[in-house]
């Protein structure tokens, strides 16, 4: 039997904080062990030994050639394809997907289609200060986490770049803020804590900005007065003040709304300190795949390629929009974390349609032509990008038969 083999500095794809510092051990086949222990990675680095063939039809094991024929016939008579779920992809797979999307003159959206993230419209629109992870770990001395509860989501975020990682410009104790709908793991670690529903948020960050303007409120009127004008002198007296954002902040029908008030609020605070907005993403590549899009097509998602160029539509253009209105004739399905947040009545829809699906696990999701393909950071190289954007480099650990998502796309286009 072989020995065991250590790989050093390995990239996590278990959430979008891509850790870049695991030591991951392989043994017979599987990884043994992660260090440091993380519950979210220990399930992302598990290879499920399904014996699924790596290529069907309807069901059916089938050859790589079959495989690319009965996708290539498949979507030949479609008119109108939508790619989605390229956050579950490197960003080589990405660009992949988009030179094949040019060529189909489909549909794609790069956004989570379970979760809706307008903050590329945001920062075209308004702009937004942003930082990276490593700026906040060394320079935050208050943060607010706002629907974020990373002690549950990012098991590491503490440690690695916020409340317990050692801050090389801090001069004292960092302070922890929150605002959530319910109390949380996140929220037990803040001094401060404001229950507030989610409906709440455009009011409180349009308060906020009252505050930080010297307007004239009505406090009667403002829901969590007392605890609002707390965190906002918090915030204002900071050195340096990070406003943690999760998904549920941004993903609702008002986010563009809500995350445009808390730029507006950001630039305020800037003109005394600094201050600066950490978007939590909802899975490894989401903020990736908006890169990637617009470096090819000047759009943040979603467009359609036609024959004249990309077009944009930030709204009409959503997947989830697309295909309850039925607009879309075909699927190219990259399948992952998502599928378990989207709604019955998106799942419903997209069973309705042809699928071409690519995956690295056993899908209950039906799909026509299925390419089961190497896992990002576990059985291939590439690399994604960190939440705040900077890019990473992964390591493959594990051996394996299946081909990359970028090699059975690109192999299509060949045929
Ligand atoms: S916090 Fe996220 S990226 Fe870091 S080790 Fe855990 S799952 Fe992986």
């Amino acid at each position: 039997m072989s020995q065991p083999i250590t790989f050093a500095d390995v990239v996590c794809c278990g959430c979008s904080c891509l850790c870049d510092d695991l030591q991951v051990t392989v043994a017979a086949g599987q990884v043994a062990q992660i260090a440091p222990a993380c519950p979210h990675a220990a399930n992302y680095f598990a290879i499920a030994v399904d014996g699924e063939p790596n290529y069907t039809i309807n069901g059916e094991e089938a050859t790589i050639d079959a495989a690319i024929a009965a996708a290539t016939t498949l979507l030949a008579g479609a008119k109108s394809p939508l790619l989605l779920g390229l956050g579950e992809l490197t960003i080589d797979g990405q660009r992949a997907a988009l030179d094949w999307a040019d060529r189909l003159g489909a549909y794609v959206d790069a956004g989570n289609p379970a979760e809706p993230d307008p903050s590329g419209v945001v920062l075209q629109s308004t702009g937004m200060i942003t930082a990276t992870l490593g700026e906040i770990r060394d320079r935050a001395d208050v943060i607010l986490f706002w629907n974020a509860d990373p002690a549950t989501t990012q098991p590491r975020h503490f440690e690695r770049f916020s409340l317990d990682a050692p801050g090389r410009f801090l001069t004292g104790p960092r302070t922890a803020l929150a605002i959530d709908r319910q109390a949380t793991a996140t929220s037990a670690r803040a001094p401060l804590f404001c229950e507030s529903p989610l409906s709440q948020n455009l009011e409180t960050a349009h308060t906020l900005l009252a505050l930080a303007r010297g307007k004239k409120i009505d406090r009667k009127r403002v829901p969590k007065w007392a605890e609002i004008e707390q965190i906002h002198a918090r915030l204002a007296s900071a050195t340096y003040a990070a406003i943690v954002c999760g998904p549920p902040f941004y993903g609702g029908a008002d986010g563009a709304a809500i995350l445009e008030t808390l730029a507006d609020y950001v630039r305020e605070l800037n003109r005394n300190n600094r201050a600066i907005i950490s978007l939590e993403r909802s899975g490894p590549n989401w903020i990736g795949a908006a890169e990637s899009i617009a470096w090819r097509t000047g759009y943040p998602s979603p467009v359609r390629f036609a024959a004249d160029g990309p077009a944009f539509d930030p709204t009409g253009y959503r997947a989830a929009k697309l295909i309850a209105r039925r607009q879309v004739d075909a699927l190219i399905r990259f399948d992952g974390d998502w599928l378990t947040k989207a709604s019955p009545e998106m799942l419903s829809a997209m069973a309705k349609l042809p699928v071409v699906s690519f995956g690295w696990s056993e899908s209950e999701h039906p799909a026509a032509v299925r390419f089961h393909v190497a896992k990002p950071g576990v059985e291939c190289g590439g690399s994604m990008h960190r939440q705040d954007d900077v890019p990473l480099p992964l390591t493959q650990v594990l051996p394996t038969t299946r081909m990359t998502t970028e090699e059975v796309i690109r192999q299509m286009m060949n045929a």
